[in-house]
Formats: C-alpha cells, sequence, structure tokens
C-alpha cells in the first residue's frame, strides 16, 4: 500500500516537472518567435545592429548590439568566406590617398574636394559604415544600412589626420586609416601622421587603423622572411605603439598572391584590403576576407546609385 502511495507520489511530481518545462519551452519559443517577428519586420534593424567591440570576428558566431533587441548572435559562415546572403549586396570600398590644398597627382584631393565627396554621399542617403561592420556583415549576412559604404585612405598623410579626420568628425563618417610604419612622422614632400596624432584617433570609434606592412614593397616580389617582418612586425609595432589590437591589413598597392594572402591570415589579421585585383568590384564580390576589393575616388559617382545593403534581417522569408 505505502509503495503504491510512493509510487504515485513520485510519478505525480515527475509528470508535474515535465508539464513545467513544457510549457517554459513553449514559452520561449512564443516569445523567440515574437521577437523574430518584430526583428523581420523592424525597418532599422540594418542602422541598428552593430558589430559589439573587441569581440573576436573570427569566431563561429558574432555578437552584435541594438538599441531595440538587445545583444543579438548571429551564426558566420566559416572563416574566411562570405556569407551567401552578404553575396547579394552591393557595398562599394572606396579608395583615397592624400588629402593636400595642392595637388601634385592624379590620386591626391584637395580638402574642399572630399568635402564635396562627403555632400555627394550624403545627397544620395548614403551611409557611409565601419570595416568591423562590413566585416561581420560578410560573415554572416547581418542587415545593413539600405545604401552603405566603406570610406578608405592609404598610406597614412598628414593632410589624414588634417583635412580629412576633421571632415569624418564633421559628417559623422567612419574610415580606415591604412599606415606603413616606416612613414610615420616622416616628410617626403609630403608630411605623414605622427605617432602622437594615430594616438589621438586610434580610440575614435569612427577611425580604424590598417597595417599597411613596414616599408611599402610590392610583398610578390620579396622573400618570404621579408614578408614576415612586412606583415607581422608592422602590426607588432602598431599595437604596442598604440596599445590597441591591428585585426586589418592593407595591401600596398593592392599587390597579393595567395602566398602573401597565407601570411597575413596567419599573422591574426581579421581581413584584408586589396585594390581591383583582378578588377574593381564590390566587397561581397571578392574571393574572400583577404582579398577585399575597393574602387579608386574617382569611382564614387558612378558607384553610389549602385549601392545596396541587405537591410532585413537573414532568412526572414524562410
Ligand atoms: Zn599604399
Amino acid at each position: 500500500m505505502l509503495k503504491r502511495r510512493n509510487y504515485i507520489i513520485i510519478t505525480t511530481f515527475l509528470l508535474s516537472v515535465y508539464f513545467c518545462i513544457l510549457a517554459s519551452y513553449q514559452t520561449n519559443a512564443t516569445e523567440l518567435k515574437q521577437s523574430r517577428l518584430q526583428l523581420c519586420n523592424s525597418k532599422n534593424i540594418g542602422t541598428e545592429l552593430e558589430p559589439i567591440d573587441n569581440q573576436e570576428l573570427f569566431r563561429p558566431e558574432i555578437l552584435f548590439k541594438t538599441k531595440s533587441f538587445g545583444t543579438l548572435s548571429l551564426p558566420a559562415v566559416p572563416f574566411p568566406s562570405i556569407h551567401p546572403t552578404a553575396k547579394k549586396a552591393k557595398i562599394p570600398v572606396m579608395m583615397y590617398h592624400d588629402i593636400i590644398p595642392e595637388k601634385k597627382v592624379i590620386y591626391d584631393l584637395t580638402p574642399q574636394e572630399l568635402n564635396k565627396d562627403f555632400e555627394i554621399i550624403k545627397a544620395a542617403q548614403i551611409t557611409p559604415i565601419s570595416i568591423n561592420k562590413l566585416v561581420a556583415h560578410l560573415r554572416t549576412g547581418s542587415p545593413l544600412p539600405k545604401k552603405p559604404i566603406l570610406l578608405t585612405f592609404d598610406d597614412g598623410y598628414g593632410g589624414h589626420y588634417e583635412y580629412a579626420y576633421p571632415l569624418l568628425k564633421k559628417y559623422g563618417y567612419p574610415a580606415v586609416f591604412a599606415v606603413h610604419t616606416s612613414a610615420v612622422g616622416i616628410n617626403t614632400g609630403r608630411s605623414h601622421v605622427t605617432w602622437q596624432q594615430l594616438k589621438s584617433m586610434v580610440n575614435d570609434p569612427l577611425i580604424t587603423i590598417s597595417s599597411h606592412s613596414r616599408t611599402h614593397p610590392a610583398l610578390t616580389k620579396i622573400s618570404d622572411k621579408q614578408l614576415e617582418q612586412e606583415i607581422i612586425e608592422s602590426k607588432r609595432l602598431l599595437e604596442s605603439k598604440l596599445n590597441k589590437k591591428i585585426i586589418y591589413f592593407t595591401y600596398p598597392y593592392g599587390n597579393y598572391d595567395s602566398r602573401v594572402k597565407k601570411i597575413v591570415s596567419e599573422a591574426g589579421y581579421v581581413a584584408a584590403i586589396a585594390f581591383g585585383t583582378p578588377s574593381e568590384m564590390f566587397a561581397a564580390q571578392s574571393e574572400d576576407l583577404f582579398a577585399i576589393s575597393r574602387f579608386e575616388k574617382s569611382r564614387l559617382e558612378s558607384v553610389i546609385p549602385q549601392a545596396s545593403g541587405n537591410p532585413t534581417f537573414p532568412n526572414c522569408n524562410s
């Protein structure tokens, strides 16, 4: 009799535990469905979603913060490939060089001309994004603003600090400054940024400093040992001087091959910016994260009508 009573008590207890667990799963599932529906219907999710700072962007999941939905995690494709959803977007990455009042070569732009480019971007309702946001998108297909663009400035010129940086702050545009360490603080007929100027910009969320090697050689033409010095030593020096992780590399002259790419990826960089190899194309048309293609600044007006992000959350139609 006692045994039978115990049996009933235990069974009742186990059944209630089971129903409690089932009910909580159902609540979670309903909540998840609800928040997914809200995410899918959110018109601003591409603008709101920002990858969380200081996370390892190589990881199989990337964490994002949003104002409306808190922290979200999205699965990434295997590193360093590009997510199929991201391939539907067209994100131009623009390449600028020196910003200088008196132009000497075709790569130069005056501060007034740069201001004009920023006005064109603004008038076309294009949204400049950070390279972290681009890379997080390329790995996960995360939504972006409707018409995104990435701005990059090569060769660590003094004009980047003196003219480009104030304009980027004025417009609130993020950008990448690619610096080759042997030129820092040097005047070669053109001034280059000093360590002090780099230190004053490195913690500004608008600015990402990328390594552009040590001495700016054509990387495909030098030995493995020299390559390691250019790629690894420049990273180490920038990190120790600026007290910040340097996770992006910009190939000098856009020059790279599989050997160069391998050393760049093994050195701990998350992505590398090329130029127009094999041709100028949008970011997600690039082979992978170690070959991000760009357009020369003169192409700005021809590429911005094509710029498009993925403004919606992935897999909303499935
Ligand atoms: Zn360069």
